[in-house]
């Protein structure tokens, strides 16, 4: 019997910037506006490099929502020559695909047109719904609407990006919001068919936040919710766990099939106390019943259908046939 397929993509994260105009109890990420505050074009420039010279494929770009908002932040995109942080993205996106790494930008809550611009220069986005409910630790976080961001998701279904979102738990949502989650976005995919993984992250908490006490998801309630999520999500979607926050050996044998994003040569700066496993540590860890895999942030079937950008073309063909190379 042929083994399970357990995949990951090889990344570098680049967290442009840690401005943000949300204040989610949990968040150990946020900054305010003051030096260092924004990545500089040499400092990305660095980080891409290194990524490319240790064989990644995925540029992940992350920052805090709607940083523009913030006092004093227009002030550092004008030294880097932008006047929004989105424009600034785009136009690192492009330094990403001349080194031959494909852009995931991951922007929070977006319109459809600002999607529609990002989405020239990436081969996938994401955004987190985390939960459809409304709970404290998200007082102050406008951008932490579910509506907002089941909006998001919905417009990228429009616009045919494949689309990473998931959960995040143990945040203040029951059970039986998590259903209500995952239905929501099965219902999106359903729809629009643009789902590639659903990340169910466990909420880790930070030194010196809002939640730095709180509890955190049993191993056995984890192990349920990936049940479930399997359950819940049509198979062609991905069922994805962070194996620098949890245990993948267990999880991939209660029904997660997905790594994510593991980066030879960049830390997790959302999670920065939690270092990413080796590659072949987490070969070792779902062996023997199934076998570590390699994929793009785009998925194959969405290469099949031709969803990216022509920008992308020549390097998402390139990177597919040697993702297949390696896998014969
Ligand atoms: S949206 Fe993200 S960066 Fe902003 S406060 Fe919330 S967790 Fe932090």
């Amino acid at each position: 019997m042929p083994r399970r397929r357990i995949t990951f993509s090889r990344n570098v994260f680049l967290p442009l910037t840690t401005v943000c105009r949300n204040r989610c109890a949990y968040c150990g990420f946020r900054r305010p506006v003051g030096p260092g505050c924004l990545m500089r074009p040499d400092e990305v420039g660095a980080v891409l490099d290194e990524g490319a010279r240790t064989g990644c494929t995925e540029a992940l770009f992350t920052f805090g929502e709607r940083p523009g908002e913030v006092p004093g932040f227009a002030a550092e995109l004008g030294a880097v020559g932008e006047e929004s942080i989105l424009d600034y993205c785009r136009r690192l996106c492009l330094d990403a695909i001349e080194r031959g790494l494909l852009p995931h930008t991951n922007a929070g809550v977006l319109d459809e047109v600002e999607l529609e611009s990002l989405a020239e220069v990436n081969a996938s986005m994401g955004l987190m719904l985390e939960t459809t409910a409304r709970v404290p630790s998200h007082e102050g976080s406008p951008g932490k609407d579910p509506e907002a961001r089941l909006a998001t998701i919905e417009a990228a279904g429009r616009l045919r990006i494949p689309f990473t979102t998931g959960l995040l738990l143990g945040i203040g949502e029951t059970a039986a919001d998590r259903v209500e989650s995952l239905e929501a976005i099965r219902a999106l995919h359903r729809r629009y068919g643009h789902i590639q993984e659903v990340i169910l992250q466990n909420f880790a908490p930070q030194e010196g936040t809002g939640m730095a006490g709180a509890a955190t998801i049993a191993p056995a309630e984890y192990c349920e919710t990936v049940r479930l999520a399997r359950e819940v999500l049509p198979a062609e979607v991905a069922v994805q766990v962070p194996p620098n926050l949890a245990d993948a050996a267990v999880l991939v044998r209660c029904g997660a099939d997905d790594l994510g994003g593991v980066s030879p040569c960049s830390i997790d700066h959302i999670n920065p106390d939690h270092p990413w496993p080796a590659v072949d540590e987490l070969r070792r860890a779902v062996a023997p019943d199934a076998e570590l895999v390699e994929r793009l942030c785009i998925h194959p079937r969405f290469v099949e259908r031709g969803w990216y950008p022509t920008t992308l073309a020549p390097l998402v063909r390139r990177l597919s046939e040697q993702i297949r190379e390696q896998q014969q």
